[in-house]
């Protein structure tokens, strides 16, 4: 289901450079000052985007080949609208109306006439000499900003092949090495493998683009498109189809809680078990994190439901470290619990505020269980002097860590991504350049979280059974009840 964004051209994480704790992106430091292919060079070659709207690729490269030789016949050698603002007034309106000297080429163009701030303006007006149908002209320009606001899309591939082409031909740059490139910009779309071409097109573009003058422009076309047009706002519909019922999950903890019970009192006695008590523990806290979600159907499609995620991959791999960790591992891992909750007790035992996410009695009760509390140091780290990801690594659970973590957590820290998606959404109009709106309109609910709330548990029980295997599910249940998978 996420083959669609197979073809497009990434970096893969593997291959990112590292450099100090940061993944670097592969552009992030070429240094391009403004560089924008929507913000700016976009809104620079509209016209050839306007006229890329009307016709097939083939057709369009037919019909612009003879264009761009002639601006190079005029000596033109930049086909961006600020240089045909800054040339020689005869020279602008010698290429002005050679591009518009078909109707088909003045009915695409006259969308430009929506812009009075356009360079030569007037000669546009005078060329196209075509009274403006603002309906059809807004919707025209709407299409062409949707098909190649992308800067990776097909059409948007063409414009930016249309400035490498006059760079070429204009002898604005030249190729020391031999290369198949010169030819494939020149051929193009004739190309022998139109997958190579495109990206090595893109790039040269960029090449092409330090060079090119700025002009305000591109603000004031972004200005008149955002002024004049209203936003859009998707119906986003019903969040995916439920592929479950809530009384399969309902049943399903039913009859793990009763497993786990089970468990405790087959093997528990009046020792302290320190291992049995993390082991049943973790499974009673997932299952509980599922019954709590299972509650409250609003939580499951929002924010909550994320939170809960992020709780349960960490749940996941901790177990999963745990299930092969020596003894002391586990003792630390309980220790660092009952130090903290020391370290909480000193916090809040001197406020006089009675806080509802915490009882003072409970956690001076936590803090002493194991032995006064004196005797309990507070560790300030990591429980096990380690991150998660190396536990997860070690755990052999770095796939769940991968696939659960990083989203979940930014909910958790409250992150950018996580506020962007939850109280965003993106206004769809070309034209405002998919800006954010605050998604007061409509409700963009992710699917219900139950489903991956589920999986988690269910690999964090197997966990946990695994830790006591001459115990088996039937022999936990008896013969009446049947293992949910
Ligand atoms: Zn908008």
């Amino acid at each position: 289901m996420n083959d669609r964004y197979k073809h497009l051209n990434f970096t893969p994480l593997n291959k990112q450079k590292k450099k100090r704790n940061k993944l670097v992106g592969s552009f992030a430091e070429i240094p391009f000052t403004n560089r924008s292919w929507f913000d700016r060079a976009l809104p620079e070659v509209l016209w050839v985007a306007l006229l890329r709207n009307i016709y097939a690729l083939q057709t369009f490269t037919d019909v612009l080949k003879p264009i761009l030789n002639e601006f190079e016949y005029q000596g033109i050698n930049s086909i961006e609208l600020t240089n045909l603002g800054s040339i020689e007034h005869d020279k602008a309106e010698r290429i002005i109306n050679f591009i518009c000297s078909t109707r088909e080429h003045r009915i695409a163009l006259r969308p430009l006439l929506l812009f009075e701030d356009l360079p030569q303006y007037n000669l546009w007006k005078a060329a196209i000499n075509e009274e403006p149908d603002y309906q059809a002209d807004g919707e025209a320009l709407g299409l062409t900003i949707h098909k190649t606001l992308d800067h990776q899309s097909q059409e948007a591939t063409d414009c930016r092949w249309a400035k490498c082409y006059i760079g070429m031909i204009s002898n604005k740059i030249t190729f020391i090495h031999r290369s198949s490139t010169p030819y494939d910009i020149l051929d193009y779309p004739d190309v022998a493998d139109m997958r190579k071409t495109r990206p090595s097109i893109r790039s040269m573009e960029i090449a092409f683009d330090m060079g090119v003058q700025h002009s305000d422009w591109a603000d004031s076309f972004w200005e008149g498109c955002f002024e004049s047009t209203e936003c859009f706002v998707n119906d986003y519909g019903a969040p995916h189809e439920e592929r479950f019922t809530t009384q399969d999950t309902a049943d399903f903890i039913r009859h793990e809680r009763r497993k786990l019970f089970l468990l405790r009192n087959i093997i528990g006695s009046y020792k302290k078990d320190i291992k049995l008590d993390i082991a049943v523990g973790t499974g009673l806290f997932a299952v509980k994190i599922l019954d709590e979600l299972l509650d409250n159907e609003a939580s499951r499609t929002g924010i909550l439901g994320r939170l809960a995620l992020r709780t349960l991959t960490e749940v996941s791999i901790n177990i999963s470290y745990l299930r092969s960790a020596p003894e002391e591992v586990w003792a630390s891992f309980r220790n660092h619990g009952t130090g903290e909750a020391k370290k909480v007790l000193l916090k809040l035992m001197n406020t006089g505020v009675q806080f509802t996410f915490v009882d003072i009695d409970d956690i001076f009760l936590q803090a002493n269980e194991d032995r006064w509390m004196e005797f309990n140091s507070i560790n300030l780290g990591d429980w096990e002097d380690a991150n998660l990801r190396d536990r997860a690594i070690k755990a052999d659970e770095k796939d769940i860590y991968d696939t659960f973590y990083d989203w979940p957590s930014h909910y958790t820290h409250g992150q950018w991504g996580a506020i962007r998606r939850e109280v965003f959404m993106v206004c769809t109009n070309p034209l405002h350049r998919f800006h954010l709106l605050p998604n007061v309109e409509g409700e963009r609910s992710y699917a219900d979280v139950l489903l991956d709330a589920t999986r988690l548990t269910k690999w964090i029980l197997h966990d946990v059974y695994a830790i006591y295997p001459e115990l088996h599910p039937p022999m936990l249940l008896g013969s009446g009840e049947q293992s949910h998978g």
